[in-house]
């Protein structure tokens, strides 16, 4: 490509790639600070998800109620021998969203703040010596269309949010396929106009069951007129499809009519590089930020898209890539220790059946729901009760140690 050919390109300040939570948000935010942003998604497909968010993103990311399909007041953790323990969720209750319409929101918005949006698939990046990169992608004109285009863009920096398994990272960023990944699967059902009666509307159920998932968890989530119901595990070998029987028929939902059936990869751990130390930074799924033991995703992603945005505006107001690193700098400042904390309880809790069941009647304990869904949902660990932690650590060993009863 000559010179002229390529300032027929045009210049984009940012290219972000994928639209989901992550670049949705950090189109968002950069392209009200001014700059001039593509948003390239490929569409075509509703990301898997049980679309379960705490307050605090709706707070921190300007999510209206009205995007919320459901909202859940209680939680319900079931152990292997069916011993069920109801949460209350004080003073709040967590949103569920159907990720169709909420990315699609979530897109428009950055839209109508002056992102330019594109539907395409990113193939691979020129990296040119002025530091900006040619963006090469292809897609269709209309759905159906049997004719693909190829196409490209120029830009002086590159988000990747383009998920698991994320394409811009196998590319750019090192060490970025050494992550490993947790398989989920769920099947949204039509919430039957008689429902069991241990159905309820406003309570996401969680099943801690051996059977049900070897290393994390079953789940029925309410979404209004459905319901997402599902597992996950990182064991291959483990039928996913199998143990979502076993959780609809636990749940009183085997007959429910199956509207669709879908299963993503779920990323297990941060990458340890977010940026590639020149043009290129990663958010959500494609940088690894899921949190251990719940698979919550969407306020991470949103978080990181936020990270990546402020580091690129880091970058162009110095001039200098190592700005990009704030990216993980700041998210791990944030949210590591709950990460940490996270790993920690789902290898040790989910690892049998026997712990499984310790772990539901820990969560009896009402410190112990308290500090949980104070930090599920408000993103912080809760600092201002330290006698509720020193209970709540004598408690843990004394399971631990069973000394405590587990029923
Ligand atoms: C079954 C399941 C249930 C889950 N339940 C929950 C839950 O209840 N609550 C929760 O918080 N999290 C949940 N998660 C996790 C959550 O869905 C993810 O963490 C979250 O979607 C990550 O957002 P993201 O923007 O990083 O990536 P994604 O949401 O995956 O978005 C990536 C975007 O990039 C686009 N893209 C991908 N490749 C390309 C390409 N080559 N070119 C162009 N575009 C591309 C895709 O079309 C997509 O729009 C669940 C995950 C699964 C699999």
């Amino acid at each position: 490509m000559n010179q002229q050919e390529m300032n027929q390109l045009g210049l984009y300040d940012v290219a972000v790639i994928g639209g989901g939570p992550a670049g949705a948000t950090a189109a968002d935010d950069l392209a009200q600070k001014g700059y001039s942003v593509l948003l390239l998604d490929r569409a075509g497909r509703i990301k898997p998800c049980g679309g379960a968010i705490p307050p605090r993103a709706m707070k921190d990311f300007h999510i209206p109620d009205s995007m919320l399909v459901a909202h859940a007041t209680k939680a319900r953790m079931i152990s292997p021998t069916n011993h069920k323990v109801d949460i209350p969720i004080d003073n709040g209750f967590v949103g569920l969203v159907d990720r169709c319409e909420f990315d699609e929101w979530l897109r428009q918005r950055a839209e109508s703040h002056g992102a330019e949006r594109r539907i395409g698939t990113f193939d691979r990046l020129d990296h040119l010596p002025d530091g900006s990169v040619i963006l090469h992608f292809h897609g269709r004109h209309q759905a159906g269309d049997t004719k693909t285009f190829a196409a490209q863009v120029r830009a002086r920096l590159v988000i990747g949010a383009d998920g698991a398994k994320s394409e811009v990272a196998r590319q750019n960023v090192k060490d970025s396929e050494k992550t490993k990944y947790v398989f989920a699967y769920h099947e949204i059902v039509k919430t039957p106009s008689n429902p069991p009666a241990d159905y309820e509307a406003s309570r996401c159920d969680v099943y801690y069951n051996g059977k049900m998932s070897p290393d994390f968890y079953g789940w029925v989530f309410p979404h209004g007129n459905t319901a997402s119901i599902g597992t996950g595990s990182a064991d291959k070998g483990f039928s996913l499809r199998n143990a979502t029987a076993l959780v609809r028929e636990a749940a009183g939902l085997a007959n429910a009519e199956t509207l669709r059936r879908e299963g993503a990869p779920i990323p297990l751990k941060p990458l340890k590089y977010w940026d590639n130390g020149r043009n290129v930074v990663l958010a959500g799924d494609a940088a690894g930020v899921v949190a251990p033991a719940s698979g919550e995703g969407i306020y991470y992603a949103m978080a990181g898209g936020r990270f990546a945005g402020e580091a690129a505006d880091e970058y162009f107001k110095t001039g200098n890539p190592k700005a990009l690193s704030i990216a993980r700098k700041r998210f791990m400042k944030e949210h590591g220790r709950v990460f940490w904390v996270l790993g920690i309880l789902q290898y040790f809790w989910y690892s049998s059946d026997k712990r499984r069941e310790k772990f539901v009647k820990i969560c009896e304990d009402k410190d112990v729901q308290t500090l949980t869904f104070e930090s599920y949902m408000h993103k912080k660990l809760v600092r201002n009760k330290p006698m509720a932690h020193v209970r709540i650590f004598f408690k843990d060993m004394a399971h631990l140690l069973g000394i405590a009863k587990a029923h």
